[in-house]
């Protein structure tokens, strides 16, 4: 499989050259040439495989330079139910990705949050840990990943690289800004390749160093700087495999279909779905949820595209989907456009420069229909009356994150035809965000009992002004 920048440039690289960095030379995102189609007989080998084993069926047909039996021992040591063990009880952990149905067979959470971090980032970035371990062991290279996070990425890429030889991460978060569960969750990491680094400032202040130090070329060069952020290829390849796992857990035969609707931000999760659709899963709709940053809701419903300045972003309590810009959107847009590289290169010549798009009087937008997408937001309260009301109908706690998804698929399932399964895709468990469940439920979010008290474990962590030659030296100190 090779692949192509949503921009046009004209080199063709395979899997494993991607893997590592990160836009294409173009400011492009890399895709597939063309999207696997799936035939009905592949369709119903696949329907009783376990989740390793359709990880590895799906993840050969994107990733043709990996040794097939290597990429299976990869697949299969990723994808474990000791890894994912969160499940609710009762919900089946050798599942990896468990249905758990609010109304049976109709209405139902796709489990994605049962990793090591109780986030849905899990699903792609331990498969990433063991990807790069692999690529760079056999490349004799290491790698030094540095990264902002304000929350659940950071504390998903540090679990999955933890341990790894090849690796090192050098993790930047804002000083008192995350819950103590959060900064429990990634300070408690004793593993010497794990650097956490608070910085007495905003997520942007740590997000700003990070830039300045990729944009500084021979450092970057000198200290092997990468980056796990999610425009990565992998990642998002790495997520089409749910989709399929829950389509069989939600139907039974081949002949139905189902919806999903997803709680978004970047755009990654839902763009795995679009994927997974155009490879022909027989999906109905695709119902993109958002917060009060709805600048991906506007599209879906009037055409426009708006990127919003950091001021107009809102800092909600479902925080993983506060973005002002979504960075895998280009990448729908591509297909959108009929996979035309000039028309992409032309609308984001705009949205870099710090404006916005039209398409709603353009061809491409009146096709938008053969997509599925449909869309809708949620507020604060929208979200709480949800937590409350899924808790008081079916007795299950949601986190704020799923219940932007649930808000959202119960205003758009009139658009889900009569007779499909609704399945909303669960991004975080509600041990994440205990300050709203309190709020909801009057009650501490449920904690599996493995994590009770790590808030008590030592920590390991670095406190720094945010300075980017400081942070520079702390590198090259350690590497
Ligand atoms: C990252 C994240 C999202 C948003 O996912 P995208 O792939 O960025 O659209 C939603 N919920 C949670 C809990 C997340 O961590």
């Amino acid at each position: 499989m090779k692949y192509l920048s949503t921009r046009g440039h004209a080199a063709r690289p395979e899997f494993c050259d991607i893997l590592l960095g990160g836009l294409a030379p173009d400011g492009g995102l890399y895709l597939p040439e063309s999207y696997p189609q799936i035939s009905r007989a592949e369709l119903d080998a696949w329907r009783s495989l376990s989740y390793a084993d359709l990880a590895f069926a799906i993840l050969s047909k994107f990733i043709t330079d990996i040794p097939a039996a290597d990429l299976k021992t990869i697949c299969d040591r990723t994808y474990t139910a000791e890894v994912y063990r969160f499940a609710r009880p009762g919900d089946d952990a050798a599942e990896i990705t468990p249905v758990h149905w609010l109304e049976a067979g109709k209405f139902g959470l796709l489990e994605l949050s049962n990793g090591p971090t109780l986030a849905f980032k899990d699903m792609a970035m331990q498969l990433l840990g063991n990807l790069f371990e692999y690529v760079l062991e056999r490349r004799g290279e290491t790698i030094n990943i540095l990264g902002a996070t304000s929350g659940d990425t950071g504390s998903a890429a540090e679990y999955a690289m933890r341990g790894k030889h090849a690796v090192r991460v050098f993790m930047l978060s804002p000083h008192g800004k995350m819950s103590a569960f959060q900064r429990a969750q990634m300070y408690s990491l004793q593993d010497e390749n794990i650097h956490n680094i608070a910085v007495t400032g905003m997520f942007d202040d740590a997000q700003d160093i990070v830039k300045a130090v990729s944009n500084d070329a021979a450092f970057k060069a000198k200290y092997k700087i990468g980056a796990v952020n999610s425009i990565n290829w992998a990642r998002v390849a790495a997520q089409i495999v749910y989709y399929f796992k829950g389509y069989f857990a939600a139907t039974k035969s081949n002949d139905e279909q189902v919806a999903f609707c997803v709680p978004s931000g970047n755009f990654g999760n839902i763009c795995a779905g679009h994927i997974a659709r155009q490879m022909g899963l027989p999906v109905a709709r695709l119902i993109l949820a958002t917060n009060e940053n709805d600048v991906l809701d506007e599209f879906f419903r009037t055409g426009v595209y708006r990127p919003r300045k950091a001021a107009e972003t809102h800092v909600t309590s479902s925080p993983s989907m506060d973005i002002s810009k979504a960075s895998n959107f280009e990448r729908f847009v591509f297909d959108l456009v009929g996979r035309n590289p000039e028309r992409v290169a032309e609308l984001w010549k705009a949205v870099d420069a710090g404006g916005a798009f039209d398409l709603s009087a353009s061809a491409d937008f009146a096709r938008i229909g053969d997509f599925a997408f449909v869309s809708g937001g949620s507020s604060h309260a929208g979200r709480v009356a949800t937590i409350r009301k899924v808790f008081e109908q079916y007795g299950t706690m949601i986190d704020t994150h799923t219940a932007d998804g649930v808000k959202v698929a119960w205003d758009c399932a009139g658009s889900v035809p009569a007779g499909v399964p609704l399945l909303v895709l669960e991004t975080a468990l509600p041990a994440k965000f205990a300050e709203t469940i309190r709020e909801a439920l009057g009650r501490e979010p449920e904690r599996p009992a493995e994590l009770e008290g790590i808030e008590k474990l030592p920590q390991r962590v670095e406190l720094m002004a945010p300075d980017v030659e400081a942070v520079k030296r702390f590198i090259a100190e350690r590497v």
